[in-house]
Order: C-alpha cells, then structure tokens, then sequence
C-alpha cells in the first residue's frame, strides 16, 4: 500500500523500494525513563540506538512514521566536512576551530559507514562525489580547494577536473570543471533510518511513532513530555525535530528554519547511459544547489531546491524536468516516476544549531542541507555526553549562530526574499 507522509510531499522512490518495514506503537500511557527524545530521524534514531546500547534507558516518540522528515527523503550525499568550506570556517574560526570541525566531520562520515556495516544495514552505498562549476569564474575557487584540503587539512582524496574530465564523468557538459572526492559518497537514506530504528529497538530503547510531543517542559528537575496518549518525565531530554518542530520550542523556532527542497526521479536509464558511468553523486555550485546521482537500479535521482511549498507532487515533476535538460537535454521527456520533497532546516550561518534550550534539554538541527552524516553523529555525540563526555558536541554548541531576524511573523517572508536574491544571483 502506498504510504504518503502526512508532512512531507509526494510519494518517494526510496519509500517505493524498502519493501515491509515493521510499525512501531503509539506511545500508551504514562512512562518515566531516564532520556526522552523527541523525533525520529536520523538525529533521535542514532542518539536512541547508541543511548540503548551503552545501557542508558530511552523513549523515543516519533509524530508520524520515522523517516517522514527529511532523514527518509534525502538527496543521500554524504559529502566531506561541513557545509562552509575549510577556508571560510578558517577565515572566521582560526585554524585550529576550522580542522578540528573538519576532523568532526570526518568522524561522522567513517561513523555512519562503520554503524551501517557494523548492523548489517545495507544502505546502498555508492563511493565518489562530483562538486561541478556552473559559473567560469569558481574554477579557481575550486582548484584552490582541492589544494588547500590536502595540503592543510591532510584531505587528498579530491582532485581538480577540468572541462573535458568533468563533461566525461558527468555525460553533460554544461559545467565547467569541478572536484572529483573519492573520499565519500551517496546513501539510501531510509534504508538508514530503518536499520537504526531496528538497532535502537534491539538494543532496549522504546521507540514509539504516531505520537505527537505537544509540550516539552523542564519541571521541578525532570523533563516533561506531553504527548495527546501519555505523558513521558525523564532526567534529561532531546530535540530532534529539526525543520519540523514548529512552535514546540521557540529558541530552536528562532534558530532553524524550514526550507522545501525537491526530488524527481526518472525511469531507469539503462546500462549505456552515459550519464554519470562512474556512479558519484553530483552537486553544483549554485547557492540553490542541484544534486542528483544514479540509483542502483540506474534512475535519475535529481534534486532541486525549490524557495516555496510545492505540495501538489506534479508540480515537482516540472520543476524537476526543467533542471533535468538543463543539463541532460537529451532527457526532455524522460518519464519522472516520483516527486517527492522534505523541509531541510538551515541556520543563519549555514552551520548546525546545538544548544541547551532549557536544564537538561537540548535540541539539534540546523544542519543546512549537510545532515545525512553530521545529524546521525550528533546523535551519537549526544549519547556520549549523556554518559559524561560532552567535548566533542560542544565543538558544535560553542558555533554562533543567530536567530533569523524578523520574529515570528516576518522571518518566513524575509527568508523569501533572501533565497530569491541568492536564485537570481545564481543566473547571472
Ligand atoms: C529533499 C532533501 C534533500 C536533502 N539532501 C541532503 C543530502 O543529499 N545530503 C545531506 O547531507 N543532507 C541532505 N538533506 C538534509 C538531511 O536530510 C537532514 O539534515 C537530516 O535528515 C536531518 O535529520 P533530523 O533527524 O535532524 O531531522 P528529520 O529527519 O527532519 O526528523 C525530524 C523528525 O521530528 C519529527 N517531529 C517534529 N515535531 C515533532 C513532535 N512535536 N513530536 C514528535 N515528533 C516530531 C518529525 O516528524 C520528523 O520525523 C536533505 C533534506 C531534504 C529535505
């Protein structure tokens, strides 16, 4: 049966091709335990099974299913290092801050492969990345970067492209150059999301889905969740509710906000397609980034950013074809088999937002399209500072991040016209 998240649009090729997942229960009655989370992404699923594991007592309450935010509907890329390059985050931080959020970064990538092998998840990973040029004038950017991260920051896994190097791997010339990252790659998010559930639930942690948190509070010591079938006290508690969390929190409302980003996907290309032979996923230089890469089965996977809701799936699917022949024209009327989209939660600076909102509750997100690894570590971090080691999230929770300005009524329209600024910069 065709399920379609309740709050995010359109049916995705990933829920298509999972096959039988288990349900987990509603949440019934009244539980005290030692970590309430809240949410069921990667950030809540990985700080649950890695919480579970070390013997720590946990719920978890997921609002609708787990993966119905944008942990299940990703553009599956890994990438390296953090959204802001190596050099702005040296620029603005010193080096010491810039690498030791690089070498966080790094941690997170190795994190996630050894977790998904460790627990026998297969998530369809897929080595390689190509980071192309839209604009002649960032070639030398990125040369420079390809340089600058091995000789600085001890990264030689990527090299410069050129034009040629660059149409061959991608089957399109319509980019310039680019770097070539073997260093990482792409994913099959919800397989991901699945098998972390299943490890949380293996390990002890009681996870629940179709259940709401309507408040979280910090009461006479403990934290208290709300939810409409039980209420959860708990000695410390988790935000994990990224671009989804509405009104429940108002200090992440202010930090993170939602903005929707598109996927289509094709019919399968066959096997002498020449479009992307080596497989790698491919994101361009575009503020409002174009991403895409071949699925397993030879689909193209191909997402857009989009600055307002799309809601009506075959909206997506046009949206989606414009920017499919930008690049391959001779796919103008390839058939788009799915649409689908999810909110990614950004920040101000483009960095994640970790903070401790009230005693013993923090909340996490803001990973700014570059959560597939950060936010399934953050999960871990969070694990290990709930058992007493919180140096490494504070490398996270120590990053300034300020609130969108205009408050609540004016940050949505402000962001609007912010994105379509960066949009219209993106042609010229
Ligand atoms: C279309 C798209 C493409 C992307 N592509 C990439 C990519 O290629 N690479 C990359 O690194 N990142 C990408 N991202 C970003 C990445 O998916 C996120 O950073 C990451 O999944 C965040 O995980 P999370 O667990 O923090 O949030 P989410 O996965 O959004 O989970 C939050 C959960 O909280 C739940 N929730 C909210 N409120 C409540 C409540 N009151 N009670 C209970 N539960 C609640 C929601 O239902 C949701 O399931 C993309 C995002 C989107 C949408």
């Amino acid at each position: 049966m065709t399920y379609l998240s309740p709050i995010s649009p359109g049916y995705s090729w990933y829920e298509d091709t999972v096959g039988e997942r288990p349900a987990y229960p509603r949440l019934d009655g009244d539980c005290t335990t030692d970590v309430v989370i809240v949410g069921g992404g990667f950030t809540g699923l990985s700080a649950a099974a890695n919480l579970a594991k070390a013997g720590t007592n946990v719920v978890l309450i997921e609002a609708h299913r787990f993966g119905d935010g944008a942990s299940g509907r990703n553009g599956g890329q890994l990438g390296t290092g953090q959204r802001a390059w190596v050099e702005e985050l040296e620029e603005e931080l010193g080096f010491t801050r810039a690498k030791a959020l690089f070498d966080l970064a790094e941690e997170a990538k190795a994190y996630v492969i050894d977790f998904s092998a460790t627990h026998g998840i297969d998530m369809d990973y897929v080595p390689g990345q190509l980071s192309v040029v839209h604009k002649k004038r960032y070639l030398d950017a990125y040369r420079r970067h390809s340089e600058i991260m091995a000789t600085r920051f001890g990264y030689p896994h990527i090299s410069f492209m050129d034009a040629t190097e660059t149409a061959r791997r991608l089957g399109s010339e319509r980019f310039f150059g680019g770097n070539r990252d073997t260093g990482t790659g792409h994913i099959h998010p919800l397989k991901l999301v699945i098998g972390t559930a299943r490890v949380a639930a293996e390990a002890g942690a009681k996870i629940f889905e179709n259940t709401k948190a309507l408040k979280i509070e910090s009461r006479g010591g403990k934290v208290v969740v709300t939810t409409p079938s039980g209420t959860i006290k708990a000695a410390k508690g988790l935000l994990a509710v990224n671009a989804y969390g509405g009104d429940l929190e108002p200090d992440s409302a202010a930090h993170v906000m939602p903005i929707g980003s598109f996927i289509g996907a094709t019919v399968p290309l066959g096997h002498d397609s020449p479009v992307i032979p080596g497989g790698e996923s491919v994101d361009d230089s575009r503020f409002v980034v174009r991403y895409f890469r071949k699925s397993k089965d030879g689909r193209l996977l191909f997402g857009g950013r989009e600055i307002y809701a799309a809601k009506d799936p075959k909206d997506i699917h046009i949206h989606i074809r414009r920017q499919i022949t930008e690049i391959y024209p001779a796919l103008k009327d390839v058939e788009i088999t799915h649409g689908w989209g999810g909110f990614v939660g950004i920040t101000m600076p483009r960095k994640p937002y970790v903070r401790e909102v009230m005693p013993n509750v923090i909340s996490a997100g803001g990973y700014s399209g570059h959560g597939v690894m950060l936010s399934n570590f953050v999960g871990k971090l969070y694990a290990e500072t709930v058992g007493g080691n919180r140096d490494r999230l504070r490398l996270l929770e120590d990053l300034k991040i300020p609130p969108f300005p205009g408050g609540r009524r004016l940050r949505a329209p402000l962001l609007f016209l912010a994105l379509n600024w960066y949009a219209l910069r993106d042609r010229l």
